[in-house]
C-alpha cells in the first residue's frame, strides 16, 4: 500500500521485491501495527517523508533472505522491526547512549519504506527478537506503541499517581504496564467517549472520565499520548510539585499560552522522542514477565486505509494492525 504523497489516501500496488543489502534481512510480513504517526506521515505534519513510502513500524515478519554480514538472525525466524531504522553511530548522541536523538537517523515507515507491504528489508542491528507467546498480530503494537509508551513511562518516573491523556493503542499497553508496578492511573479520554473511560477502567484504571474533568486526586505524573497542545497546560494544573508532564507523540498541536505558576513547584514538562535500542531490550524483557497483552483489531492489508480511518475517528479499541495472508 504505497503513499505517493502526503494529503493523499494509500493505493494498492504491486513492487519490485527491495533488494537486501550487507546488514540487511529479507521479512515476509505477517503483520504491521497502524500507529498514529503513520497519519502525521500521511497528512504532511512530518518534513521530508520519504517519496513515495509504504508506512508502517510496527513490522512483524519472518527471515526469507539475509545479507552477508547478518550474524544475528537465521532464515524462517520471527523478527520485529520498529520505528528506528537507523542511526549514524558516531554523533555525540550516538555516541552517548542518546541514538534516539542522532540526527542523521532513518526512520522506518517514514524515511524508510515500511510494512504495509508483503516484503520489505530492514537492517539486522536495529531489529528485535520477539518473546514467544504473541500471536504475530499481538506483537506488533509492542513495537511502537509499546516500545514508546515504557520510554514515556520511565521518563514519568517513580510517579505513583499517573496521568494519561488519549486511552489508544500506546496508553492500553502501558497501563498494564503502571498497574503491575502498584501505580494508580487516571485516564483522560476524548470528552464523551464511554467506550474508551470502560475500556480503561476494564484494564485497571483507578479512574477515567474526560479530559477536560479533574482526576479525583492530584497526579505525580501524566503521560500525554493525544496530539493536543492544550493538554500540557490542563495536566499541568492537575500535576503536583515536582511532578512531570511526558509528551509522548511526534506531533502536537501548538501549546496555548500559560501562567508560569502552574509550572512553578520544580514541576517539568518534556517530550519523548523515538527509541533506542536499549527500550527494545527492555521492554521486550519486561511484558512477558508482567503478562502484557495488546488488544488488537485485525484489518487485512488492503484494508489499510480503513484502519487509517477508523484510527483517525477513535474507533479503535486497542491497536489496530493490518495482517497479511
Ligand atoms: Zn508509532
Ligand atoms: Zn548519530
Amino acid at each position: 500500500m504505497v503513499l505517493d504523497a502526503p494529503g493523499q489516501s494509500l493505493r494498492q500496488a504491486e513492487v519490485p521485491l527491495p533488494v537486501t543489502g550487507v546488514d540487511e534481512v529479507l521479512l515476509k510480513i505477517s503483520a504491521c501495527g497502524v500507529c498514529r504517526t503513520d497519519l502525521h506521515v500521511m497528512d504532511g505534519d512530518l518534513p521530508k517523508p520519504k517519496q513515495p513510502l509504504i508506512l508502517g513500524h510496527e513490522i512483524v515478519g519472518v527471515v526469507v533472505e539475509k545479507g552477508a554480514r547478518v550474524e544475528r538472525f537465521a532464515v524462517g525466524q520471527r523478527l520485529g522491526v520498529p520505528w528506528l531504522g537507523h542511526t549514524c553511530g558516531h554523533c555525540r548522541y550516538c555516541a552517548n547512549g542518546r541514538e534516539n536523538l542522532c540526527d542523521e537517523a532513518l526512520f522506518t515507515g517514514y524515511t524508510l519504506d515500511g510494512g504495509y507491504a508483503e516484503y520489505t528489508v530492514a537492517d539486522q542491528r536495529y531489529c528485535f527478537p520477539l518473546p514467544e507467546g504473541y500471536t504475530d498480530a499481538e506483537a506488533a503494537p509492542l513495537l511502537c506503541a509499546g516500545l514508546i509508551g515504557y520510554r514515556a513511562l520511565v521518563a514519568a518516573g517513580g510517579a505513583e499517581r499517573l496521568g494519561i491523556y488519549g486511552f489508544g493503542a500506546a496508553a492500553h499497553i502501558i497501563t498494564q504496564v503502571a498497574r503491575a508496578q502498584g501505580r494508580k492511573i487516571f485516564a483522560f479520554t476524548k470528552p464523551g467517549d464511554a467506550a474508551g473511560q470502560r475500556f480503561a477502567i476494564e484494564l485497571g484504571a483507578t479512574w477515567a472520565g474526560d479530559s477536560t474533568a479533574p482526576p479525583p486526586e492530584q497526579m505525580d505524573a501524566a503521560i500525554i499520548f493525544a496530539p493536543v497542545g492544550a493538554l500540557i497546560t490542563q495536566a499541568l494544573r492537575h500535576t503536583a510539585k515536582g511532578g512531570t508532564v511526558v509528551c509522548a507523540g511526534i506531533h502536537m498541536s501548538d501549546v496555548p499560552k500559560f501562567p508560569y505558576s502552574i509550572l512553578w513547584g520544580e514541576r517539568t514538562v518534556r517530550s519523548i522522542a523515538n527509541l533506542t535500542r536499549r527500550d527494545g531490550e527492555e521492554f521486550f524483557d519486561l511484558a512477558p514477565k508482567l503478562g502484557v497483552r495488546a488488544e488488537v483489531e485485525l484489518f487485512r492489508l488492503e484494508s489499510a486505509n480503513e484502519a487509517l480511518d477508523c484510527l483517525r475517528q477513535g474507533r479503535v479499541r486497542g491497536a489496530a494492525v493490518l495482517v497479511m495472508d
